[in-house]
């Protein structure tokens, strides 16, 4: 069985209310987060969610500033952590929202893998989430724009010991990965967990299409992968800006 070793790269943090993490509570109380990129190297090399873009566009439209020191900007972290954007062979995009999915252009040999879902709700999302997706709908250039996607429909196998599986709710075609490593399987949860409160409490995500989906997609992670990954959370990164699993 192929195995792979991942890296977390913080390529920023952002000082949001911490319910917009976990859902109804705690509100009142700011919480900073991390703007993750994520490597997978095995067979293949990969990428999961490019991260924010523009962070002056999150904050004029989201009132969310991102923080960057000069270390933290996207191709920076990747030359400080020995990755060469050149020979990513996949890009997965858990999903559009606009901090996931805004440094596409860095990797010019990639496919694009979205769900196709994913894909058509992003362009023109319900109103309450159109600032999420910076969407045409409100006039925004979403970071993604000018992607080529490779878009799939539903679960698959991409390469031995990784797996793409479905885990809406959060968004409608949010998708984590399953990675298999020398220490079992993690789980690249991407927003369907942002937090270890999330899964530890079953708290939903704050941001949330629906509800009940997003916590039937934690409980399947949960019995899906020996070790999960947060999208959100400063304990990933216990020191400095690069972290590596297993
Ligand atoms: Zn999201």
């Amino acid at each position: 069985m192929a195995s792979w070793k991942i890296t977390a790269l913080d390529t920023g943090s952002s000082l949001i209310d911490k319910s917009v993490i976990t859902y109804l509570t705690d509100p009142g109380t700011k919480i900073r987060i991390p703007r993750v990129m994520w490597y997978l190297e095995g067979p293949r090399k990969i990428i999961v969610d490019t991260s924010v873009g523009d962070p002056a566009q999150g904050e004029r439209v989201l009132g969310e500033p991102t923080a960057r020191t000069p270390e933290q900007h996207p191709d920076a972290a990747l030359k400080r952590a020995g990755i060469d954007p050149t020979a990513i062979d996949y890009v997965i995009l858990s999903h559009l929202h606009w901090d996931h999915c805004g440094n596409n252009h860095l990797f010019p040999r990639a496919k694009f893998l979205v769900q196709y879902d994913e894909l058509r709700y992003a362009i023109a999302p319900a109103p309450p989430f159109g600032k999420g997706y910076l969407a045409p709908t409100i006039g925004e250039t979403p970071p993604y724009w000018g992607t080529r996607f490779d878009p799939i429909d539903g679960e698959i196998e991409l390469e031995p010991g990784l797996r793409i599986i479905r885990c809406s709710g959060h968004s409608p075609g949010l998708q984590s990965v399953l990675v298999q490593t020398t220490d079992g399987i993690y789980c690249i949860a991407s927003d369907a967990i942002m937090s270890y409160e999330n899964a530890e409490k079953l708290i939903p995500p704050g941001f949330h299409w629906r509800i009940e989906e997003s916590v039937e997609s934690m409980q399947r992670i949960l019995r899906s992968c020996d070790h999960y990954l947060p999208a959100h959370d400063y304990a990933l990164f216990k020191e400095g800006t690069i972290a590596r699993f297993p």
